[in-house]
């Protein structure tokens, strides 16, 4: 048992103020650090004990290996827990912990690797039979042979950077007649973007939805999966409403997907919670993606639905505890959606918004959402503000994310719209009015889902 009393939370935002509520369930002491942007920051106000690691810009605090080890010493934490985003997917603060005695609530360094690169990591995952989205992922760059490998793939196909990341260096490709414009564009912007230029081809799926599996493993080589996720809703690859469970999957290909996911974990010696990005077609087909090698933010939906805490799984896994139950002990109950509320400004092309929350508050009795215990548990707001915080520009602009549940899907999509109409936000911009048009769109209802929804049902959107 590797035990630790103290947890330093190296994020911020709504998502230190999840873990650290936790944490303190649990009974650790918490630690927040924070940039001169933040000094006054929820997640500060929140902890047990805050240490500044620099001043606003990112760079120099949140991702300042240095700064977040030097404030966990300071302040006695045996552990550090990374959020998303920042460090949490860095291999090498991961080996900077293990060399400073510190335990980092995540997998492995050499998890996080295995998975950091597209190509190499679609290479295990073919070995470990996780079905890949037809394609060419080999080492052989040459102009010449890419070309014959999309001919062969057949178009349209998608042109993706090995060393991309959020939708950098990717490239549709409709026809030969384009490939060679399109293979030096992308190389290109990978170069610029992550100092690499090799490509990976698949097929381009045309209407894909964006199904994802949440998967822990703990050090004991247990591994359970906690059921799928579908992120269809998404504007430039960036994730907008989320539910659980995906709607329309049978018993049979949630237990297949399941289990590739779990093989996937495994394959790579993996521990802690991970998720498995899939595509999946219109016909059932399903295609690995790639693995995020840390808590997503959408993480509560599966929250809702297995009535678990995914934190208190990670900080118990980091303990060196074994898995809290089984397979076979986990169940599915009910439906849930997260909306992503974002300070920023649908009319004027999603520019991020900034400037003092004069008001942020939810009011669910007014919007007869009721009083009571039962009907408080199918709404939760994780946010990282409240009335009077000052939105900055130095960060992502996402102030919170509003979770409902329900018995069903129509139950859960009606308490998100009523959730959503509570919503009183009031001195910066968001895109409350753009998720309540999505939120009550027809084919939303419907749940016609697929990547391009946004894209396809723009001028009933906007
Ligand atoms: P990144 O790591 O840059 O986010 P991903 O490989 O995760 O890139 O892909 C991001 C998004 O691009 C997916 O969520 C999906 O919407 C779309 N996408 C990726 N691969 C394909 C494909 N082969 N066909 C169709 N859409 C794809």
């Amino acid at each position: 048992m590797t035990q630790f009393s103290t947890l330093l939370v190296a994020n911020r935002g709504e998502i230190a103020c999840r873990v650290m509520r936790t944490a303190r369930r649990m009974g650790l002491k918490t630690v927040a650090v924070y940039s001169d942007a933040d000094a006054n920051a929820r997640h500060v106000r929140e902890a047990d004990e805050a240490v500044r690691i620099g001043p606003a810009s990112a760079r120099e605090s949140y991702l300042d290996i240095e700064a977040v080890i030097g404030a966990a010493k300071r302040t006695g934490a045996g552990a550090i827990h990374p959020g998303y985003g920042f460090l949490s997917e860095n291999g090498a603060f991961v080996e900077a912990l293990d060399t400073a005695g510190i335990v980092f609530v995540g997998p492995p360094a050499s998890a996080i690797a295995a998975m950091g690169d597209k190509s190499a990591a679609k290479a295990r995952m073919a070995d470990a039979g996780v079905p890949l989205v037809p394609g060419y992922h080999g080492a052989d760059q040459d102009d010449a042979l890419l070309k014959a490998e999309a001919d062969k793939i057949g178009y349209p196909v998608l042109l993706k950077a090995s060393a991309g990341g959020g939708g950098k260096g990717m490239r549709v490709v409709e026809s030969s007649d384009n490939f060679q414009a399109a293979l030096d564009g992308c190389r290109r912007e990978s170069q610029a973007a992550f100092g690499d230029q090799r490509m990976l081809i698949e097929k381009y799926l045309t209407q894909p939805r964006h199904v994802e599996v949440q998967v822990f493993c703990d050090s004991h080589g247990n591994g359970v999966y906690l059921f799928e996720r579908d992120c269809s809703v998404q504007r430039r690859h960036q994730k907008v409403l989320e539910e659980a469970p995906a709607p329309g999957m049978s018993e049979g290909l949630r237990r297949e997907m399941g289990a590739a996911a779990v093989r996937a974990a495994k394959e790579i010696g993996y521990v802690g919670a991970g998720t498995v990005e899939f595509l999946l077609d219109a016909d059932g087909s399903f295609y690995f993606m790639e693995m995020n090698t840390r808590l997503q933010v959408e993480h509560p939906v599966t929250e809702m639905i297995t009535g678990q805490d995914l934190v208190e799984w990670q900080l118990r896994v980091a303990m060196g505890e074994a898995l809290p139950c089984t397979q076979d002990e986990l169940t599915i109950t009910g439906h849930s959606f997260e909306a992503r509320l974002y300070a920023e400004d649908p009319e004027q092309d999603f520019l991020p918004a900034t400037g003092r929350l004069e008001r942020f508050a939810m009011d669910l009795e007014g919007a007869g959402l009721g009083s009571s215990q039962k009907d408080r548990a199918k709404v939760r707001l994780d946010s990282g503000v409240e009335t009077g915080d000052v939105v900055s520009m130095h960060y992502d602009p996402m102030l919170a994310k509003l979770i409902v549940h329900g018995d069903d899907r129509e139950q859960a999509l009606a308490t998100l719209n009523r959730a959503l109409a509570a919503l009183d936000v009031q001195g910066v911009v968001t895109n409350r009015a753009f998720l309540q048009r999505l939120a009550t769109h027809p084919a939303f209802r419907n749940a016609e889902l697929d990547t391009r929804f946004i894209e396809k049902n723009e001028a009933t959107l906007f």
